[in-house]
């Protein structure tokens, strides 16, 4: 706290009539608030320095955190403090910059209450209040936010290549459309997008929650064939699974309902002895959680297919 504010009203009086002969020192306007007294105004900071020299007292230190105690003081002893609010806000938030978790690291809004509600209104996009908080706290989320943007600039280099290698295998006359599949599901494979994909789902299998990682295929809900190459890339679209539901959902023998993620069961498999032979009777039935918008709009392409799979089975 400041200790400099020892100051009488006559020291302050005295301040006024030097300002009043002397005028204001150059480039000494008035940064934040000024005191209002006869219709006359005098940049609060310099009324507290001069009043501090005349008073034999050491000028009071910290530019934006004394301005807003100098404002208080003065308000106390019943003089008119008037305030730029764009500038005390600036001033307030320089003052806190240096105390880590005190001032948004974004945009340098102090945090008072409600830092939640801020965070979520204007930064959820980079990261999330229950990512970032902690970050704030520990004075590391600048840190932190940059290694994640290198990933990311990483990642979507690698993508970047991934597309001209899919373009390339289909465009290879000396593949079948079989093999085009095969091969670019493994480039796919390879690449960022199954970390990405891994990610949205915990690095699990999206129904049995396995999370040995050598046993877990990235899945895609939208057919391979029918999806361009922004789709086939496009984490949403992915769902890890063991290879046996991976084969299951390869060849529509199991799909997710798009909304609920309730997993459905092909008439073949539906038999206790057949779930059993699968080793498939005690999974769980359902997508570990719900599908979120996009991963609904992919899954909505598979649970369509295996609808039709269904009714064409049922008719022949
Ligand atoms: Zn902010």
């Amino acid at each position: 706290m400041s200790t400099g504010f020892n100051l009488t009203p006559a020291h302050i009086e005295q301040a006024l009539a030097k300002i009043d002969r002397d005028g204001i020192p150059q480039r000494r306007n008035s940064k934040v608030y000024d005191l209002l007294i006869d219709n006359k105004k005098y940049p609060l900071k310099i009324v507290v320095d001069i009043a501090h020299d005349i008073a034999g007292l050491p000028r009071p230190q910290g530019e934006g955190f004394n301005s807003i105690v100098s404002k208080e003081f003065f308000e106390a002893n019943g003089y008119t403090v008037l305030t730029d609010k764009k500038q005390a806000h600036e001033e307030f938030r320089k003052s806190r910059l240096a105390e880590p978790g005190k001032t948004c690291p974004e945009c340098g809004h102090p945090f008072q209450d409600g830092i939640d509600a801020h965070w979520r209104k204007n930064h959820a996009n980079i990261m999330s209040y229950e990512e970032a908080w902690p970050l704030i706290q520990a004075g590391t989320y600048h840190e932190e936010k940059q290694r994640r943007e290198a990933d990311r600039e990483a990642d979507l280099k690698d993508l970047e290549a991934v597309v001209k290698d899919l373009d390339a295998i289909d465009k290879d006359p000396d593949l079948s459309p079989t093999e085009r599949e095969v091969k670019g599901k493994a480039r796919v494979g390879q690449s960022a997008y199954r970390k990405q994909m891994l990610e949205l789902w915990g690095g699990k299998c999206a129904v049995t929650g396995c999370d040995l990682q050598s046993m877990l295929i990235a899945s895609h809900a939208k057919a391979w064939a029918a999806s361009s190459s922004k789709e086939k890339l496009d984490p949403h679209n992915g769902v890890p699974l063991v290879p046996t539901l991976d084969r299951l959902f390869d060849n529509h023998l199991i799909s997710f309902h798009p909304e609920t993620g309730d997993m459905l069961l092909a008439r073949e498999i539906d038999t206790r002895e057949r779930r059993m032979q699968l080793g498939i009777s005690t999974v769980e039935k359902s997508l570990r959680k719900a599908p979120n918008k996009q991963q609904a709009a992919y899954l909505r392409h598979h649970f369509e297919a295996f609808m039709k799979k269904q009714r064409d089975k049922a008719v022949a």
